[in-house]
């Protein structure tokens, strides 16, 4: 056999074995990459241009990764719609995926240990600055609120810093996993999915949410859907769902509520109130999960649950004005244990690449979560699907 074609078959093998081979500065699939990158740029109020720049060079501890697809965020909305983070011209967009294409020398693993190499799909989680009390491996650590993440970041001289694109340059210090054991769909929902692991580890902090506990889940957006199937996964049964559209009240029925309650039925609180204990069969909830951004609808869960029960409000990704309890009917005379939950943290992060194996295998439909797919190309009539509310996951998928 030719010299050059046993170093071809031996670097083929330990490119599968996930080595890697190559001992030049960088690696990368020789010819695939084009000179110029894409990116969607926000550059005005619902505006966005798809901008061309070189294509950046990829530094020692740096990954190239072609973009597979994104989702559309309600973070990623308010800043078409108002800028409220100051960021214009930003490249959009958080909840990414895509294939490793190049990659420094110095690049070996990803954030939780794992191998890397090309052709490996990953995702972001976010960018390690100079905080050291985010890590992965303390459980009591704060979420990752506030860090910084691709998507949401100024523009720099790089421009490939958001998954509305075709590229995205991950540099150093940035934490990556590699999930190539998730299909495409699956990996586009890793992010929202991370909101709700995060939220049931909040709620299980009660010691009130127990194996057959009766939940209710307020909100059937992806972010209650996605609730009731990490509930699911946990095997917790006994789940109410409440939403006033009878279409996502079908959806939350086969996510795995047992009943739904259409608020849009009942007049007033006492009379919803009393349909949530009748979809228990007579009994109030254990606990309950506040997933929507109303602060009406905040004021209302408190009316659902028993004495002595708990609460998770998640639904405040955002302000949301203020909402209005009394604290001795709501509060103090039931005793209730009440958690806030907002974003995830980096362990939450790993957590949710085997909740998503687990809902599956117990035949939950999240990919379904995904209800549109617009190509880059059109990514102003997927924000704008989005902001109408038709639909629940809307993600842009390069071909
Ligand atoms: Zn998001």
């Amino acid at each position: 056999m030719e010299q050059n074609k046993i170093e071809e078959i031996v670097k083929k093998v330990l490119g599968e074995l996930g080595a890697n081979a190559a001992t030049s500065s960088s690696s990368s699939h020789t010819g695939a990459i084009p000179d110029k990158a894409h990116v969607a740029m926000l550059t005005g109020i619902e505006k966005m241009e798809i901008k061309e720049f070189p294509m950046p060079k990829v530094g020692d501890d740096d990954i190239l990764v072609k973009v597979e697809g994104c989702g559309i965020c309600g973070t990623d909305a308010h800043e078409y719609r108002k800028d409220p983070f100051s960021l214009i011209p930003v490249a959009l967009g958080h909840e990414g995926t895509g294939e490793i294409v190049k990659m420094g020398k110095n690049v070996k693993q990803d954030s939780a240990g794992k191998p890397l190499k090309l052709g490996d799909k990953v995702v972001t989680c976010m960018i390690f600055k100079d905080n050291p009390a985010i890590t992965m491996f303390d459980l009591n650590k704060q979420n990752v609120g506030g860090a910084d993440v691709y998507g949401l970041l100024p523009d720099d001289d790089v421009h490939l810093n958001g998954w509305f694109s075709d590229y995205i340059l991950i540099r150093g210090g940035s934490t990556v996993f590699n999930v190539s054991d998730l299909d495409l769909y699956s990996r586009v929902l890793i992010e929202p999915c991370a909101v709700l692991v995060h939220a049931v580890e909040r709620a299980k902090t009660t010691g009130i949410l127990r194996f057959n506990s009766r939940v209710v889940v307020q909100g059937c957006g992806p972010i209650g859907l996605i609730c009731i199937a990490v509930l699911r996964t946990l095997g917790i049964e006994n789940i109410v769902a409440v939403d006033g559209e009878e279409k996502r009240l079908a959806f939350a029925k086969e996510m795995g509520a047992g009943a739904t309650v259409n608020f849009k039925e009942h007049k007033g609180i006492e009379a919803l109130a009393g349909a949530v204990k009748n979809a228990f069969g007579g009994y109030e909830a254990d606990f309950a999960f506040q997933c929507t951004g109303s602060p009406a609808a905040h004021s209302n869960i408190y009316k659902f649950i028993r004495n002595g029960g708990g609460l998770c409000e998640l639904g405040f990704f955002i302000n949301g004005g203020d909402a209005t309890i009394n604290p001795h009917f709501d509060l103090c005379a039931k005793e209730i244990t009440l958690v806030g939950s907002w974003v995830y943290t980096l362990r939450d992060y790993a957590t949710t690449f085997d909740f998503i194996k687990r809902a599956k295998a117990i035949g939950l439909p999240l990919n379904k979560l995904v209800t549109h797919a617009f190509p880059l190309e059109e990514i102003d009539e997927a924000f704008k699907t989005n902001i109408r509310m038709e639909g629940l996951k809307i993600a842009v998928i390069n071909k």
